[in-house]
């Protein structure tokens, strides 16, 4: 990659994704295959007066020689000192960025068992930190900036160094970098984004109902459900854009409200192990039934997680035409492929998508339809032949979407 595109891209992640306040620390997670970029966002937030930038190191090669070494019976071992610094560091009001490239194929044949085990146990033990982070604790942003064996993965054809040239190439669109002002172009599109949540959250649509082959869903919404997309802002006002680059707008379902049938559009990666061509049936908002072509397994053991992990916490919109989409390409990585795509949740739903959200009490929360799990798992239902419509409290039903493109006018 150029050293020009990092630094634009450094820029975009210090000033519109996190929008670091002066005087304000940093704190990054970050793999190792990521180090050119996290150097660079250091030197930016520096030369934006942040008095000082952590850097917490993993290397995702270390969890695979976990997996391969380690005693079976080990995998509820954790280092706390890790979320504690993450909680401290929270607390004490330091933005958060992670930046990850991960080998989707990192832990295929693994035991999806011990994979699953892995993840419950970092999820307990981050949750604390992750709550007071996701519920507008502090600033935070995720990115994925291109790794060579990630790449080689979506460019198979390619030697790793090429293919993460391309890659670059590509992320340049997505990001917006080939804009002369990536950063006004961003604040652009952000705007945009918000019109769209504004008319949805003024709407407060009783019902969401999908329609495309192999799906027909009906999802409930909850009472005083937001609608949330683009940028976020902090408990204390603070702008900021958690996922980088974003093309959602997103509330929460009704967890006991959802029915229907649906198909994936795109395969799911669960740490590794995809799940492609699946179909899940909802009664009273759980799942009932499920089949994959490909990844059954991983899925079920998902749907094991936990007793909330067959519930809905999420609804996105996405329209088909977003430069993500239009680049054709499976990035086998959330953040880029549930962008370009309308999907859903499984697990966990964000307490700020309901008002009061993030005072109510967990009763409250169960009792206002909101989801809670130890999972939040995305995956695509959103295609250009996917149709939404919205039904209004007395039962107006209005286009929202039609062949994936947005079907109203902000
Ligand atoms: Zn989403
Ligand atoms: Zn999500």
């Amino acid at each position: 990659m150029n050293k020009k595109v990092l630094e634009k891209y450094a820029e975009l992640i210090v000033k519109v994704g996190l929008n670091l306040q002066k005087g304000q620390r940093l704190f990054i997670a970050a793999g190792l295959n990521t180090a050119p970029i996290v150097r660079e966002v250091t030197a930016k937030a520096y030369q934006n007066g942040a008095p000082l930038v952590t850097v917490l190191w993993d290397d995702e090669e270390l969890k695979k020689i976990r997996h391969q070494y380690a005693p079976r019976d080990s995998f509820e071992e954790f280092p706390e000192w890790v979320t504690t610094g993450v909680l401290e560091n929270a607390k004490r009001g330091d933005a958060y960025l992670s930046v990850t490239g991960l080998n989707p194929d990192l832990l295929a044949g693994f035991d999806p068992e011990l994979i699953a085990l892995e993840l419950k146990t970092r999820a307990k033990h981050f949750k604390p930190a992750l709550n007071l982070i996701s519920n507008g604790g502090v600033q935070w942003t995720v990115i994925c900036p291109p790794t060579p064996k990630w790449a080689a993965k979506i460019f198979p054809e390619l030697s790793e160094d090429k293919a993460v040239e391309k890659l670059w190439g590509v992320m340049k669109k997505l990001c917006r970098l080939d804009y002369d002002d990536p950063v006004s172009a961003w604040r652009k599109h952000l705007s945009d984004l918000s019109k769209r949540h504004d008319y949805l959250n003024e709407m407060q649509f009783d019902t969401l109902h999908f329609r495309g082959p192999g799906t027909d869903l009906k999802i409930g919404m909850p009472k005083d459900h937001i609608w949330k997309g683009g940028g976020s802002k902090t408990q204390s006002g603070v702008d900021f854009t958690a996922n980088l680059p974003t093309e959602e707008v997103f509330s929460m379902p009704h967890k006991d409200r959802v029915e229907g049938t649906l198909r994936s559009t795109k395969p799911l990666n669960y740490f590794g192990n995809l799940v492609e061509d699946f179909n899940l049936t909802f009664e009273k908002g759980r799942v009932v039934e499920f089949s994959a072509k490909k990844g059954e397994e991983t899925l079920k053991k998902m749907l094991d997680s936990d007793e909330n992990a067959k519930q809905l916490g999420e609804v996105a919109l996405v329209p088909y035409y977003s430069p993500i989409s239009e680049s054709g390409l499976i990035f086998f990585n959330t953040l880029y492929d549930e962008n370009a795509a309308c999907h859903l949740a499984l697990g966990s739903a964000y307490r700020a998508n309901i008002k009061n959200g993030l005072e109510m009490s967990d009763e409250e929360l169960d009792a206002a339809g909101v989801n809670d799990s130890l999972i939040h798992v995305d995956f695509m239902i959103g295609s250009d032949e996917i149709d939404l419509d919205g039904i209004t409290p007395d039962g107006s039903v209005i286009p929202l979407m039609k062949k994936g493109a947005w079907a109203f006018e902000v």
